[in-house]
């Protein structure tokens, strides 16, 4: 039997990218994104998955997502949160809501849809999550103070999850990607940028669904920060 995983964020993007692999794995997906004809398409091109929308911030709107996907699904075995925003900006010039924005979405998002899939894994004695966490989180950039500061608490939530639950068999890793091709990083002057990545380009969805995938099926991983950034860190 396929594996049963719910993308949040999956509708397009890195998350998409982890929806392709995972169908192509056989497994039994929820595509769950805010805009539920865009995450409709992607379900219906993998092949007939289930879709559903759901703003990660809301503890209600993740609730009824959980009970829609144990009524349709059954229990979830893989949870990938890729569900972000970034509202870039000097610290001085950033609105307080932007502030709160990214963090309900980025961090209180992740923490609201990991609660909800410890319960069900709990009862299946098992299961695996990646957060997708960024490069950014990890070494700071001027102009994303509190994008940085969301997928920092990402780190630190997702190893203290993995200490929580390991006993119940549940493992919690993060993916730190770094400059990939999506709709976020669209804007970005890329001939400047690629010159700090050691492999001289940009990422692909594809090639940070590979990291992603690897943690959700490895076995003895966990409490983990796997960094897909084409050796941005090593150069700046
Ligand atoms: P995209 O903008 O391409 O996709 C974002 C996805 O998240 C969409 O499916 C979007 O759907 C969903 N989403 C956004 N806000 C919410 C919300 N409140 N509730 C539910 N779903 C939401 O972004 P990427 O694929 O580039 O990013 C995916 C993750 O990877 C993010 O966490 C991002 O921070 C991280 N990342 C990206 C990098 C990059 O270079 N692209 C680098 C490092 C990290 P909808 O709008 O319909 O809700």
């Amino acid at each position: 039997m396929g594996k049963i995983c719910a993308i949040f964020g999956g509708s397009r993007g890195i998350g998409k990218a982890v929806a392709e692999l995972l169908a192509q794995k056989g497994c039994r997906l929820a595509i769950i994104a805010r805009n539920l004809e865009v995450a409709q398409t992607t379900a219906r091109d993998l092949g007939g998955h289930l879709a559903l929308s759901c703003d990660v911030s809301s503890e209600q709107e993740v609730q009824k997502t959980f009970e829609e996907m144990q009524r349709n699904l059954g229990p979830i075995n893989y949870l990938v949160n890729a569900a972000g925003i970034n509202r870039d900006g000097l610290l001085l010039r950033t609105k307080t809501e932007d502030m709160i924005t990214q963090i309900h979405t980025n961090l209180l998002g992740t923490m609201l849809t990991c609660k909800a899939a410890v319960k069900v894994m709990i009862q299946q004695q098992g299961g695996a999550i990646v957060n997708i966490g960024s490069i950014v989180g990890l070494k700071g950039n001027s102009g994303q103070s509190v994008y940085s500061a969301t997928k920092a608490g990402l780190v630190g939530f997702s190893r203290s999850l993995a200490k929580e639950v390991a006993k119940k068999q549940i493992r919690v890793n993060v993916v730190a990607p770094g400059f990939i091709h999506t709709e976020m990083t669209a804007h970005l002057e890329e001939d400047q940028l690629k010159k700090s990545i050691l492999l001289g380009r940009f990422g692909e969805p594809h090639e940070v669904a590979q990291a992603v995938v690897f943690l959700l099926e490895s076995p003895y991983v966990t409490g983990s920060v796997l960094v897909v950034d084409g050796g941005l860190q090593l150069m700046t």
